[in-house]
């Protein structure tokens, strides 16, 4: 066995650990915008707004001062960013996390329900949001029956804010008289973006700063293999379509910081769009999520000389699979690292990445999503095994994680916690897959009931819940089958009563949820919904039966 493969079978990483400074948050990214001063941090790919480092870091800390002047806002009261990918997207996370708050991630194509749901459920107590997402606010927040100041940016020249709000730009530009806030302990919790885990409806998952400082650096430890500071005469261009409000998104935001490089901001998504950006911007660093990884490949307007600057593509998410990495490849002149990463919301996201210094014999590293992060531990077990016993090499079971980057728990969800991290700080993944003899894990399957399509996550069991709020649906389940473009997609089963009308359901359900979540794979009616004695839905087996009709 390789050296990161220990006797009992568990896998650590192929490099040193490093030491995580006791620091906030803030506290880490002030030395980088100090440091980087004077180069773009972010930048909006259309209007072209752009903030330096220096002022990502003045800016911040205005906003946090008027967070606590004019809102009163309380040490850890709960602060939500409805956003797109806005060049002022890190101004108002970091703000928020200065000011001792907690940030939660509402998507800005969430339906006004879910945008309440999240509110209620993490008590909100103030948002910051665009003026083009005032419309959807609202209406949650009638429907939440809550008033909470709302801090609003203008995106567009001429945009006026609505009555009663707090204008983003005049509150980041003006001196605030109030004393320099002193940092929470880094065990405090600084972000609750929402996963729905294993299993159930989506959580707040709590993200400390602690979690947060060390996935940074982890990261970091394996990425300066490939990633060059910013100079006079040199930076990394990241142009991102990565949702914010997602951790995968957000840790880009933060991580960026370390090499000063610049986050091209791209805030509504077309193909075209995405294409003309890589070739204005001269992009260097990409990080895709697969359906975009295949956009990329298959699409003829992404010339070669758009990507000539592209030194590597970072894609994680969800499963790519070798054939598809290889196709990509060939669109390129230049060699360019392809790199997997994985992780979870509840691992603030990173576990394990393929990066250029274990890169050695193709053959073992191929479809593989690399070797756990510096400071992490991985082990594959027999899911059905109460005692979680580790399995060798090439057998398939499910993925635990530990480390440093390992969530403090879900928000109020004690039990639920307990469902999905061990005593001893083992989280389950609820993915399933292997490593190989060389120590290079492999993602092969998912067991849990999340869907991802394209990148984002989908609660079956949330969709069961507004399908079976229909009248004339006497019982619903919800998998995700497999899609060309999305990766997977949402297909309901129902059992109706006499006096369902399907599109009328149709209707009713797509009012209710963001588009990514339509029920793109179908309706079936059936008879009766699979259950074990418990009465849990068995969605693996829904899955096959589709799978055997129509695969
Ligand atoms: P999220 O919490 O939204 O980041 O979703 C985490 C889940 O995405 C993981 O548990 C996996 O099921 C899936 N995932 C993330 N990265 C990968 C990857 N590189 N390969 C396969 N699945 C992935």
């Amino acid at each position: 066995l390789v050296d990161n493969i220990s006797q009992n079978y568990i896998l650590k990483s192929e490099k040193k650990d490093i030491e995580i400074p006791n620091i906030t948050l803030p506290e880490l990214l002030t030395t980088y915008q100090d440091k980087f001063e004077k180069y773009v941090a972010s930048e909006c790919a259309f209007t072209k707004r752009k903030y330096s480092y220096g002022e990502l870091r003045d800016y911040s800390t205005s906003l946090s001062k008027a967070l606590k002047k004019i809102l009163k806002l309380k040490s850890e009261n709960v602060v939500a960013v409805i956003c797109r990918n806005i060049p002022e997207y890190p101004i108002a996370c970091l703000g928020i996390i200065k000011a001792n708050l907690i940030v939660t991630t509402i998507s800005s194509v969430f339906s006004p329900d879910e945008i309440c749901r999240q509110m209620i459920d993490s008590d909100t107590k103030a948002l910051i949001t665009e003026v083009g997402l005032y419309a959807n606010v609202r209406l949650a927040l009638d429907n939440a029956k809550k008033k909470v100041p709302i801090v609003i940016i203008k995106t567009e020249p001429g945009q006026v804010i609505p009555e009663n709000t707090i204008d983003f730009h005049e509150v980041i530009k003006a001196k605030h008289d109030y004393p320099n806030i002193i940092p929470n302990s880094p065990n405090s919790v600084a972000v609750m973006p929402y996963s729905s885990g294993t299993t159930g409806l989506p959580k707040g998952v709590e993200l400390t700063h602690r979690n947060l400082v060390a996935n940074i650096l982890q990261c970091f430890d394996c990425d300066m293999e490939y990633q060059t500071e910013a100079s006079d005469t040199y930076q990394e261009v990241i142009p991102t379509v990565l949702p914010y409000y997602h951790i995968f998104g957000l840790s880009l935001l933060f991580g960026v910081h370390l090499s000063g490089g610049n986050m091209v901001s791209i805030s509504s998504y077309s193909q075209d769009l995405f294409v003309s950006v890589l070739k204005e911007y001269r992009t260097t660093l990409l990080y895709l999520v697969p359906p975009l990884v295949l956009m990329i490949t298959h699409n003829e307007a992404v010339k070669r000389e758009s990507l000539d600057r592209v030194k590597a593509i970072l894609s994680g998410g969800a499963p790519l699979s070798a054939t598809d990495e290889q196709k990509l490849l060939e669109k390129f002149d230049h060699e360019v690292l392809f790199l997997q990463g994985y992780g979870l919301t509840e691992t603030s996201p990173v576990v394990a990445e393929l990066y250029p210094s274990i890169l050695i014999e193709e053959k073992y590293y191929k479809g593989s999503i690399g070797k756990p992060l510096p400071n992490t531990l991985t082990k594959i077990v027999n899911p059905e095994d109460a005692k979680n016993t580790p399995l060798g090499p090439n057998c398939t079971g499910e993925l635990l994680v530990k480390g440093p980057q390992v969530m403090k728990g879900y928000h109020k969800l004690p039990e639920e916690t307990k469902k999905i991290m061990s005593e001893d700080g083992w989280l389950r993944s609820g993915d399933l897959g292997h490593f190989n003899e060389k120590g290079f894990l492999f993602i092969t399957d998912r067991m849990k009931e999340l869907i991802k399509v394209k990148g984002n996550q989908v609660a079956p069991s949330e969709l069961e819940g507004i399908i079976r709020s229909f009248p004339g649906v006497a019982d619903a389940a919800v998998i995700g089958i497999p899609h060309e473009r999305a990766g997977e997609v949402p297909r309901a089963y129902i059992v109706a009563e006499e006096n369902l009308n399907i599109e009328k359901l149709q209707e009713f359900f797509n009012g209710k949820v963001a588009k990514y979540k339509q029920l793109k794979g179908g309706i079936e009616l059936v008879e009766s919904i699979p259950k074990n004695a418990s009465g849990k839905i068995l969605r693996r087996e829904l899955r096959t039966m589709y799978l055997d009709k129509n695969i």
